[in-house]
């Protein structure tokens, strides 16, 4: 199984030609050529699907994804960032949410993901900005 070689795509000024490179990763099954995740477990050496889009195209009860809201019904998949529907998108909990394509009204479960990112503070950041009270 053949990866795609980042130095391959540097440009004479140093930097990454990054449209190209991902290209080439999508031609080579790297990252998903639906939702642009990265592949975990290749399967070929050809345009690919993620795990997560390869079930869409299955008949299963319910469909899980962290991109992309399906729709049980027609299987459309909707970009959260692209609805009106600030809670359904962002928002923990369930939700209906009627398809914008086939219009039939279906039940979202959202589940939002934290992350904390740490790092020190610089020196002028400290100053005045101390609400512990030490
Ligand atoms: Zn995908
Ligand atoms: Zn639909």
């Amino acid at each position: 199984m053949k990866y795609i070689n980042i130095d391959d795509y540097e440009k004479p000024d140093g930097s990454i030609d990054w449209e190209k490179y991902r290209k080439a990763q999508l031609d080579n099954g790297e990252i998903c050529s639906k939702c642009s995740s990265y592949i975990v477990w290749r399967s070929t050496d050809g345009p690919s699907l993620c795990y997560e889009c390869k079930q869409i195209n299955k008949d299963l009860e319910e469909f899980s994804h962290s991109r992309f809201i399906i729709c049980p019904f027609c299987k459309k998949s909707v970009d959260p960032s692209e609805i009106d529907h600030p809670s359904v998108a962002y928002e923990d909990g369930h939700h209906a949410f009627t398809c914008l394509d086939c219009e039939k009204e279906f039940e979202v479960e959202t589940s939002v993901s934290f992350y904390y990112t740490s790092r020190k503070l610089d020196e002028d950041e400290i100053d005045g900005n101390n609400e512990s009270g030490q």
